[in-house]
């Protein structure tokens, strides 16, 4: 028996064969060519399949890790279309007359050897996209998937997985992973995480080939990797499996129960979704409701506009699903991180500071209206509720609330049903509306705080950026404060406040937003069940 340790990503037992991943090295034979601009031409098409593949990853990608973790797809996306690195390639292939594929790897040899000793942390992970680029790109132009697809399920090693690698693995048959190097933010992890499958990162130790087909043990809990186990160590793992089934059948049971604290605080505990396929997820773990239907990603990956029957269709079968309960419809989110080309938005310096959200629909009312009436209509068939996203000031409400009384006018005009009593909320996901929620509060009906956003702009780092991941931190105090301040602000005008950016799901703080009064959380479905758990595990009377 062999045990390796390393840092564990999500608390789970699982016993399997190990299968290694081995990413096989291109042997790439310099020659010359008699027509520079055939070579370039055959790099071209590889690039751009590769980059239509990439768009492919994204779209994905977003469904298995969400959007902040599928942008690296866009990235390569960006890159294998026009950068420093496809100038050089087809550059090295008209003046030296080699091949494509030489050219690639001479280039990415220069740029890892200009780069690559740079100390800069932003050098060292653009070089470590380069290089990935370039595999991607030697990959197609030689036509091959050399990618692993296991036959059993199995517990899978590799000394790491590049984004590239792990969207593309058949993750039905992957019991758990485990890499040599990586972090907790990397992609395998993010990717066992979104699976729900163990994963010990960063052991540091290669496994050799002669442990291919054994059996391997994960222990999810202490971070520890069994190779071959012993007898003993095997019944140990065994028994610590069957407990971590019970606590998730223990979860099962918490189905149809109230979200109350011991002494008696109701909360709701709602889910957001991003689309129809996942309203199964929401039923299958008893969301209370949903808390955020993020609707732009109706109109994403796409080069037209949603229609209004099509918009109106996707609402009607949440509302209808959800049979009365609660469904939180945001108005399109569009713009920065979340790129819809049917938009033809302007490029920007900063796009997370432009053109985005309510601010295109309060610059095109017809594209704001047709969403609006969608929602209307299909509010006749459950409880809808409308959110407002980006909000900074109040008149972008008064204007929001304008345009839909008009939309509500229209429609009693022409007799159509709607329900007339919805509610109207907003995100609370910059300073300035936390800063003035007590103004807000006095126009809506309820507030729901984006963490995530809250903390790009209150901290002042991009969300999607992997460089500044330790500047990026939602727990810090002034995150806190604009928190408290706009519950408390919406409690004094008596309307309720939820949580629906990543943090409403972060069970460490449930207690502390229990405490702020927070009246609703909603989060990932399979985030539902667990936070009930927390839920019903607190009492609030116990001073702290
Ligand atoms: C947020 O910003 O916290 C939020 C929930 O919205 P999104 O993640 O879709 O921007
Ligand atoms: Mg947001």
């Amino acid at each position: 028996m062999e045990e390796i340790t390393g840092k564990s990503i999500t608390g789970m037992v699982t016993i399997g064969p190990l299968r290694i991943f081995r990413r096989k090295g291109f042997e790439v034979k310099e020659e010359k060519v008699e027509r520079p601009e055939t070579e370039v031409a055959r790099l071209d098409s590889a690039r751009n399949a590769a980059a239509a593949r990439m768009k492919e990853f994204y779209q994905e990608a977003i469904s298995r890790v969400g959007l902040d973790n599928a942008a690296i797809f866009k990235i390569y996306q960006q890159m294998l279309t026009s950068s420093e690195f496809i100038d050089s390639v087809r550059a090295m292939i008209r003046n030296q007359s080699i091949n494509a594929e030489a050219a690639v790897a001479q280039a990415e040899k220069n740029f890892s050897e200009v780069y690559g000793t740079d100390p800069d942390a932003y050098m060292a992970s653009h070089i470590s996209d380069i290089q990935e680029i370039a595999r991607i790109l030697l990959r197609t132009l030689r036509q091959k998937k050399a990618l692993f697809s296991g036959e059993e399920p199995c517990i899978l090693y590799a000394d790491d997985l590049t984004p590239n690698e792990t969207i593309q693995m058949e993750t039905g048959k992957i019991l758990g992973f485990i890499t040599k190097e990586g972090t907790p933010a990397s992609h395998t992890a993010i990717l066992a995480r979104a699976l729900g499958v163990p994963a010990i990162v960063a052991t540091g130790k290669d496994i050799e080939d002669s442990f291919d087909g054994k059996i391997a043990v994960i222990d999810g809990f202490s971070g520890t990797v069994y190779l071959e186990p012993t007898e003993g160590i095997l019944s140990v793992m065994k028994e610590k499996q069957d407990q971590s089934i019970r606590l998730k059948e223990l979860l099962q049971q918490l189905k149809g129960l109230p979200s109350v604290t011991e002494d008696g605080k109701k909360v709701e505990i709602a889910a957001n979704v991003s689309s129809a396929s996942d309203l199964a997820a929401v039923l299958k773990n008893d969301a209370e409701g949903i808390g955020l239907f993020r609707s732009e990603f109706i109109y994403m990956g796409r080069d037209s506009l949603p229609t209004e029957e099509e918009q109106f269709n996707i609402y009607k079968l949440a509302l209808e699903t959800m049979a009365g309960k609660r469904v939180i419809i945001r108005t399109l989110d569009i713009g920065a991180d979340k790129e819809a080309s049917a938009f033809h938005l302007p490029k920007e310096e900063n796009p997370a500071l432009g053109l985005r959200a309510i601010r295109i629909c309060l610059k095109q009312p017809d594209i704001f209206k047709t969403q609006l009436r969608s929602i209307l209509r299909a509010s006749a068939y459950g409880r809808a509720a409308i959110m407002f996203p980006l909000i900074t000031s109040v008149w972008e409400v008064w204007k929001a609330k304008e345009i839909l009384n008009e939309v509500k006018m229209e429609l009693d005009k022409k007799g159509i049903a709607y329900d007339h009593h919805m509610e109207v909320g907003i995100m609370i996901e910059t300073p300035a509306a936390a800063l003035i929620s007590d103004k807000l509060a006095q126009e809506v009906d309820f507030f729901s705080i984006g963490t995530n956003d809250l903390s790009q702009y209150t901290l002042v780092v991009d969300r999607t950026s992997r460089v500044l991941s330790e500047f990026f931190n939602p727990y810090h105090p002034a995150v806190m404060k604009l928190i408290r301040m706009s519950v408390e602000n919406a409690h004094k005008e008596g309307i309720w406040v939820g949580i629906c950016g990543e943090l409403g799901s972060d069970l460490s703080m449930t207690e502390a937003f229990l405490r702020m009064g927070v009246d609703e959380f909603s989060a990932a479905p399979y985030s539902v069940l667990p936070l009930r758990k927390q839920v019903r595990s607190l009492n609030l009377s116990e001073k702290k």
